[in-house]
């Protein structure tokens, strides 16, 4: 099992972590950078890995800066799932929306302000059609229920107490009699694993969050 991080490393927005095991590719997070316009431009135009290459997606919780990108995957050629809990999928429709929007508002009020000094225009990381096509590719998921996400490769939310259906994930990769796993913590809060078994995790991905 190899990970790579493409945000939420020595930073605390744009939680996205790459999983290669064996022939899968699995997705922790879809984060937004939250910053500096100039460097979250950058930083959330650029994923660093190619969407169409991904074999499914899981989200741990609804904000932004864990889910705020996942439309621009739609748009990018990603057509699987992406796994989240019910509750997680009914805020996350409603936070990518509200993005959607605020993008579009903030482009206007920046461009308009910037038309007479020459600068480029700036255009939203994605639209309210990139939400809808995304949000039709949520796969929601219980607390506690193994969902196999590609061959060999199961994972499991359990909760993290930190908001509405937020979850630790655990990610279990069965590979020539050889098992490994890991617990992506997403985010940790008070409450965490209160209504579920605590996974019996191997190795611990707790990555950085608001
Ligand atoms: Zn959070």
């Amino acid at each position: 099992m190899k990970i790579s991080f493409h945000g939420a490393a020595r930073s605390v927005t744009g939680s996205r972590h790459l999983i290669q095991a064996g022939s899968s590719r699995l997705l922790l997070d879809c984060g937004m950078f939250q910053g500096r316009r100039d460097q979250a431009a950058k930083l959330n135009r650029h994923l660093g890995f190619d969407p169409k290459s991904l074999t499914a997606v899981c989200l741990s919780h609804a904000h932004i800066d864990h889910s705020g990108i996942l439309p621009v995957l739609a748009r990018e050629g990603y057509s699987g799932s992406v796994y989240m809990t019910d509750a997680t999928a009914d805020l996350t429709n409603i936070l990518l929306a509200d993005s959607a929007r605020i993008q579009q508002s903030d482009c206007r009020y920046v461009n308009k302000r910037e038309r007479r000094r020459g600068k480029d225009r700036i255009t939203p990381f994605y639209s309210l059609s990139d939400v809808q096509t995304i949000a039709q590719q949520f796969s929601r998921t219980r607390y506690g229920t193994p969902v196999q996400v590609a061959p060999n490769l199961n994972v499991q939310f359990h909760d993290a107490g930190h908001i509405l259906g937020s979850a630790a994930i655990w990610v279990q990769h069965r590979q020539r009699g050889q098992s490994r796993s890991l617990l992506f913590s997403g985010r940790p809060g008070a409450g965490q694993y209160a209504h579920s078994p605590r996974p019996p995790a191997t190795s611990a991905l707790r990555c950085a969050g608001d």
